[in-house]
Formats: C-alpha cells, structure tokens, sequence
C-alpha cells in the first residue's frame, strides 16, 4: 500500500469501526482516514485533575484513583447496578443504568485498582457517578487532556478519539512539496509533524502556529494551483478579434442621461481590450449595489453586436431579465433585435424565438439559465454576461466558457463585494475588473428598525413620503401565510395595506404570471401606483431609481449581505431614501450587533466583512451553494498574509511549467486532483 492509499483507506479498516459508527460518519461525508484527519479538536477536556475521593469537587470533572470493593446488583427490573468503590479517604459509588453485569465487572474488576473520571454527585452521604464512561485500569490512559470534537449523535467522544488515534500512529511521512524557501516561513513543519500536533489536545484551538500555518498555507495554495491551471487553458485559447468601432460615450450619455464614472468608463476599457484581443476574455466584473455594472455590460454588448457576433445575457432571476430587456428596448436603436426567452415564456413564443437565435435574427437575448439548454443553438454567439451569478461554481463556469467555443467572450458581474483573499480563491480563474466609486450624487440610505407591534408608525411615514411623491418596496419572506412559519407573507401584508392605501398597493411575487408581472414592473416604473410588496425577488439587481423607501418585514431572517442587497434596491436617485427593518420581537445581542453594522455603513465591501466576522466567510453569500469548497483549515481573513504568500509561489510556479508535478500529492490531499483533470 503507499502513502496515498494508507489515507484514502476506508474508516471501517480500523479497529473498533463497525458499520454502524462507519454509516454515521459517513452521514457526515467522512469516508476515509483523510477526512479524519482534516477535521480538528475544537476544544479538550482535561482529566489531569487527580483527587482524593474526600476532596471531590461536586459537578466538577476530576479524576480519582480508587480500588474496586464490591458488587451490588440486585437483579430487580428498573434499579441500577451499583459498584463500590473505596480510596484512603472515602467511598464512591459507581451507577450503572442499563448496562450487563458481564461489561461491568470487566470494567471494575474486583480488588483491582481502576482510574475513574467525570463528573460526581454527593447522593445520600456518599460520591457518587452515573455512567461513568471514562474508566481504565491505566491511568495514563485517563489522566490526560481529552480532544473534543464536534460530534454526530451516536458516536462517543471515547470512539472518535480511538478512530484518530489509530490513524495519527501509523500516519505515513509523504515526500515534501512545499519549497525550501516556503518552508522557512513555517519552522520547517512536515506536513506529518504538523498533522500530529493539529490534533494535541494541548493545541487545540492554536491557529497562530507553524504547524497550523503550514497546512492552511498548503490548502491554500492547492486551491491557487487549481485556478491557475484553469487561468493557462483559457488564455492558450485564441480567439478572432471583435473589430468595432468605440461609440463615443457622449451617444449613450445622451440616452441614458447620465455621465459614466471614472470607474465604469475604465472598466468598460478592461471589457473593450479584452474583446478585441486575440485571446478570450474570461472576466468579472465587481461593484457595490448601485455601482452602475449594467449600462457597462450592455455598451460592450453593443460592441459586440456592431462586430457582427450575437450576445446571451443571463440574469439569475427573471424579473432581473425582463428589466435588463426593457432598459436595453430603451437605450438601443431599433436595428438591434433583442429578445427575452425565460422558463416562463410560453411555448409558441418561445418557439419563435429559438427560431431567430438560430437563424442569427436576434443579436442579443435577455434570458435565466433557460439560455443554457441544449435545444437553444447560437448562430454566431460571441459574449456571454452573466449578471448577479455568484451562487456558479468553477465546474459551471468553466461549462459556461466551453459553451460559446472558442470565439465566445465571458463577462460576470457580481454585487458581492469580498476581500480580495476570497475574490482570490472563489474567481481566481478570473480576469478582474473593479468598480469602486458609486455614480455622484448618492446619498446614503438612512436605515431604521422597528418592532411590528408599531406598524402604525411605519404607515404614518409611508403616507408622509408617498405625498412627496415617492415610491415605496415592502418586502415580505413568504408568499402567502404558512402555518409552519411565523413570517409576514405578502398575501396578509396586502390585505392589510390596500384598507389604508387603496389602489395605491400591489403584489409581485414568483407565483404571478407572465403578463401581469410585466405590467406591474411597467406600472410602478410609470409611477401608476406607490407601494410595491413584494418577495425577496427584488433582492438582486432590479432597479427603480424613484422608489426611495424600503421596509423589509422579519428582518431578522436575512444575513447582513442580503439585508444590504436588498436596501441597494433604494437611494439610486437623487433623493433621500430610508430602508426600515421591521422585527417580530425585541433584539437579540447579536441582532443588535448586526442592525448597528446597517446603520453604520452604506459600503457593501465593509458590510460582507463584518458579516464573515460573526457568520464565518461559508455562510454568507450562498456560496456553499455554488460547490465552492469552505477551506478545512484556512480562512480568507485571518490568514491574509498566507494568501499573498501563496499568490507569489504561484507566480513562481507558473514560470516554472514542470514543477507542478511535485504538488500532486498536496493537490491529491485537497481533492482537487481530479478537478484538474477534469478541466485542463
Ligand atoms: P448595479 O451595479 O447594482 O447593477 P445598476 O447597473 O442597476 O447597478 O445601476 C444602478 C442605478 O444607477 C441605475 O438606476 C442606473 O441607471 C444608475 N446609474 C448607473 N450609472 C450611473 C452614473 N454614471 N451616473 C448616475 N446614475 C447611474
Ligand atoms: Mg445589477
């Protein structure tokens, strides 16, 4: 067997291991050795405490040394076994609920002495223990720090510990892959030292030490590896040269009636390059909510139409589709064909409408991943956007640039704004374009929260804004009344508003149909009604620069970063605008901590920040969703100075093609062996 072979091995292998504790870990995706082996103590317990029997803290755990006296079994249904047992000082009862005299008695051989640890009770003048489970007649093998680890119900810390230990003892010495250079900066650890000492209970919880740094470091850069391997291939692709004239700015400035920033207008540069470039353009585009991304993706599109190529934009829902559509009916010449094609679209358009992709009589579709299914052929696609998409992972990606072939341009625009660390290993098979600053004139939006027991409040300053002409979102969780949740649906909400507001209200939800979504999309727009409730549907991308109030109902069931996309819904005109987070009850400390981060700060990029502070960087933008992988050991904030490190190895790397081979194992260790054959 070699190394590898010794990691991969089935849990079932070890002593001790049935199929029973193998399928509950297996529930938990542990298979093998090595998924034990990434997985680390939280914490100890620490039975060193060594006592006399007179000296026993109640409810303390503690350790004692005692001789075993007697048996008490009285063979009557429902009364416990009980052992005595005795040391200079005193006398401790041992109760064994439900457990054989037989295991008993080798456990607490008579006149023997035993080590006994946990916690003890003071029951009718004697000590006493119930179920004692950590019991030996080797003491050292009690008297020591115990790993915890986060447990699935059905196996006992004794067990996990067992299963670690057995692996940790034969646990094979690989061949190094890190650079003499890299190692440096990490004390030398092996990966095997540094293996062991992860799981000494002594270093539980350490994440400042070589031995962690080095294996955080080495995840790290097997993540790096696989996107620079991904980064080669698309960039060996050529591609022919998109050959248009630039519109001059000022034609689209006219029909949008708006200057672009300096960092759209730089982007869009980035985007220009790129198409008109010999190699295919694999880019995203990053910028808060309200950074302006749309009208940058639709001049390229333009570019690309005018170069004689056909465009596909993808947005993640389709409300987000139909408003793109509209604004693009609106901004561009009539010589340019566009379409919408959704699941939504009914069949007999739809048909119509592969016709015309097919026969190149639409330059540029407007559609939901619909636009990725096998019946719809491009004639001549040359530019893929994608907008809003951050829930893809790298395999749909990478399947999203092979679609096109080789002539085709990728473009995705994300609102999410990370830290660079976690830009680095979600798109760092990407190009990057940024746009920091948000259109001039923005104000920030003044963030509020109220309990719902003060609606009335909220009414009162609704009808104030609504004579003031302004626009209002109301944003509820569900759809209509669950008995199961306990959330505002817009159903009860619309009962409730249209008493007070009359027609002034309407409802947009996934569940309303085609033409009647697109007519209340259109009547807001034209301002024919004030109040629009409504799902989180809005929640990404959707743009009506009069509506400048949003009241988000169970604000409590939303992460930061969603809270913050969802307010980006408001303050894109010029007026002052308000988001209200309504909650059922008063705040939670962490509530609190969160509302005030909203209140604090408009930039998204700070928002997501604090939010991975307190959520951890998985939970929060869906992205274990996506396939993303959450790093084992590593994490984007705390170890930022790894990931510089890793960028600069990878550097060296790249210059050197065949050292890669000596980074297989770790690539193997990471699992990401068979992404890159997959994809390169
Ligand atoms: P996002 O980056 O969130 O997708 P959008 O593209 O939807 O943002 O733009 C947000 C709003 O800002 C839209 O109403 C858009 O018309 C407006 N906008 C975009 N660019 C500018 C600009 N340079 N100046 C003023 N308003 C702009
Ligand atoms: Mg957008």
């Amino acid at each position: 067997m070699n190394k590898y072979e010794y990691l991969l091995q089935d849990l079932t292998k070890l002593k001790g291991v049935g199929r029973k504790t193998a399928s509950i870990l297996k529930k938990k995706n542990i298979n093998t050795f090595l998924d034990i082996i990434f997985r680390l103590p939280e914490s100890y317990t620490d039975r060193t405490n060594l006592v006399n029997i007179s000296n026993l803290q109640i409810g303390k755990i503690s350790t004692i040394k005692v001789v075993v006296r007697k048996y008490n079994f009285p063979r009557v249904r429902n009364l416990p076994n009980k052992v005595i047992c005795d040391d200079n000082t005193g006398k401790v009862e041992c109760v064994f609920f439900n457990s054989f005299e037989g295991y008993i008695k080798k456990i607490l051989p008579l006149n023997k002495e035993v080590t006994i640890s946990g916690k003890f009770n003071y029951f009718r003048n004697t000590y006493q223990i119930s179920n004692p489970k950590y019991i030996s007649k080797e003491s050292n093998l009690i008297l020591k720090k115990h790993n915890k680890y986060s447990l699935t119900e059905g196996i006992t810390e004794n067990v996990y510990n067992n299963i670690i230990n057995q692996i940790l003892i034969n646990l094979p010495k690989l061949d190094e892959w890190l650079s003499d250079e890299i190692l440096k900066n990490f004390n030398n650890e092996s990966w095997q030292d540094s293996i062991i000492k992860i799981h000494d209970p002594n270093n539980a919880g350490d994440t400042k030490s070589n031995f962690y740094k080095r294996l955080a470091f080495d995840e790290i850069l097997s993540s790096l590896i696989v996107f620079s391997q991904i980064r080669k291939k698309i960039k060996k692709i050529k591609k022919k040269r998109k050959i248009f004239k630039n519109i001059s700015n000022n034609t689209f400035e006219k029909k949008i009636g708006f200057k672009l920033t300096n960092d759209q207008s730089k982007t869009l540069n980035e985007i220009n390059h790129d198409l008109s470039s010999r190699s295919k353009m694999f880019r995203i585009l990053q910028g808060d909510v309200g950074s302006g991304k749309t009208i940058v993706a639709l001049i390229a599109a333009i570019n690309v139409v005018n170069s004689g190529y056909q465009v596909a934009f993808m947005a993640p829902t389709e409300i987000l589709a139909r408003q793109h559509y509209i604004l693009s009916k609106k901004i561009f010449s009539e010589e340019v064909n566009i379409s919408l094609l959704t699941s939504k679209t009914e069949n007999k358009d739809k048909k119509i409408i592969i016709e015309k992709i097919k026969n190149n009589k639409t330059n540029i579709v407007f559609g939901t991943h619909s636009l990725f299914q096998k019946k719809i052929i491009f004639n001549n696609l040359g530019f893929i956007i994608i907008d809003e998409q951050h829930k893809f992972g790298v395999k749909q990606r990478k399947g999203l640039s092979d679609k096109g072939g080789n002539n085709c341009d990728v473009l995705l625009m994300s609102a999410t704004p990370i830290p660079r660390t976690l830009t680095m290993t979600i798109y760092g098979d990407m190009d990057l374009s940024i746009i920091k600053e948000k259109p001039k004139f923005r104000k920030e939006v003044k963030t509020y929260s109220k309990l719902e027991s003060k609606i009335n409040e909220i009414v009162k300053f609704v009808k104030k804004e609504i004579n003031n002409n302004n626009q209002i979102f109301w944003v509820c969780p569900l759809i209509a009344d669950s008995k199961k949740i306990d959330h505002v649906s817009t159903q009860k909400r619309y009962d409730y508003l249209k008493k007070i507001f009359k027609n002034n209200v309407n409802v947009l939800h996934g569940n309303v149909d085609n033409e009647n979504k697109e007519k209340i999309l259109n009547d807001f727009l034209n301002k024919r009604f004030s109040i629009l409730i409504s799902t989180t549907i809005i929640e990404v991308g959707i743009d009506f620069p009069n509506a400048n109030v949003i009241i988000i109902e169970n604000a409590n069931k939303f992460g930061l970063s969603q809270l913050h996309q969802l307010r980006g819904r408001v303050g894109r005109g010029e007026k002052d605008s308000s988001c209200i987070l309504m909650f059922k009850s008063n705040l939670s400390e962490n509530a609190k901590k969160r509302i005030q981060i909203l209140k604090k700060s408009n930039d998204g990029f700070f928002i997501s920040e604090e939010d991975m502070k307190l959520r951890g960087y998985g939970d929060i933008l869906g992205f274990k969703q996506s396939g993303v992988k959450n790093f084992k050991l590593a994490d984007p904030i705390q170890n930022e100075d790894l990931f510089v490190l890793a960028e600069k190895e990878i550097k060296r790397i790249e210059e050197n093609e065949k050292s890669l081979i000596k980074y297989k194992p770790l690539l193997k260790l990471y699992d990401q062996a068979e992404i890159i054959n997959d994809l390169v």
